[in-house]
Parts: structure tokens; C-alpha cells; sequence
């Protein structure tokens, strides 16, 4: 039997980043990092770390069961649940996984895209907004003063 080898940091980093620091389980509102900076969340395996772990009961290799595609960045409780001995592998099937991470990484990525979509259209109507110049304060009403 393979060892369980350790998760990169890159990979580590790229899970976060692309997950919005969230839980990936639908519908979860447990932000994963309190407002203290205290860490809430944990990395769980789509298909298990071990053989003999839930959802352990593949030829994937050791290699690539802590790579990026085989991982899933949620909160403590669905890390607990997802990796649960006896109910882990029923309620959260290796699919049922992998969509949930597919699902959840791109929301993210479209609601990032949709703030900043907004955030350039909002500045194209009012484009006095963005004028920064020292010697020029334009207040919201548009009128300059100084
Ligand atoms: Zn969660």
C-alpha cells in the first residue's frame, strides 16, 4: 500500500485562491476565516487519502491523490462529515465531490468577475469619480473644490 503523502504548499495555495477561502459544500455560510484571523477550514481528499479511509478504495496513485484535482478545500464541520468513517463515503460520494469543488471554484470566479465587471461599468458612467489628481478634489456631486 502507497504512504499518504503530505499536500504541497502551491497546491495548498492555488485550493484557497481559487475556492475564495469558502467552504466548497453547497450552501455552507461558515466563513473559514474568523474576523480574529483564526482558521476555520481544512482540506479534505476526494478520493481518500488511504486505501482504507473513505473513498480510499482506488488505483489512484499517492502522487495524485494529494494533488490539486483530488482536493477540497471546506469548513472543520464538512471536513469532519465528508471524511466521517461511517457515513463519509455515502454522504459524499468521489462525484458527488468533484462536482461540488467544480460547482463552488467557478461561482467564485464568476462573482469576482461580476465585481469587477461592475466595478468598471460603474466607473464608466461616472468617470469624474476617478479623478485622484492632488490639486483636484471632486466631491460625489461632481463639483470641484480646492
Ligand atoms: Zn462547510
Amino acid at each position: 500500500m502507497s504512504k499518504r503523502l503530505p499536500i504541497k504548499a502551491a497546491t495548498m495555495r492555488k485550493l484557497f485562491l481559487n475556492s475564495g477561502g469558502r467552504c466548497a459544500v453547497e450552501g455552507c455560510p461558515t466563513p473559514l476565516l474568523d474576523p480574529a484571523g483564526g482558521w476555520g477550514g481544512t482540506v479534505a481528499h476526494i478520493v481518500g487519502a488511504e486505501k482504507d479511509g473513505p473513498r480510499g478504495d482506488s488505483d489512484l496513485s499517492a502522487e495524485a491523490r494529494r494533488g490539486y484535482d483530488n482536493l477540497i478545500l471546506c469548513c472543520a464541520y464538512h471536513g469532519r462529515t465528508i471524511d466521517d468513517p461511517h457515513s463519509g463515503e455515502k454522504s459524499y460520494p468521489v462525484e458527488h465531490l468533484r462536482k461540488m469543488k467544480e460547482r463552488h471554484e467557478s461561482r467564485v470566479n464568476e462573482a469576482v468577475n461580476q465585481a469587477i465587471e461592475g466595478e468598471k461599468a460603474g466607473a464608466q458612467m461616472a468617470p469624474q469619480a476617478l479623478d485622484v489628481s492632488p490639486n483636484r478634489l471632486i466631491t460625489n456631486e461632481g463639483v470641484a473644490v480646492g
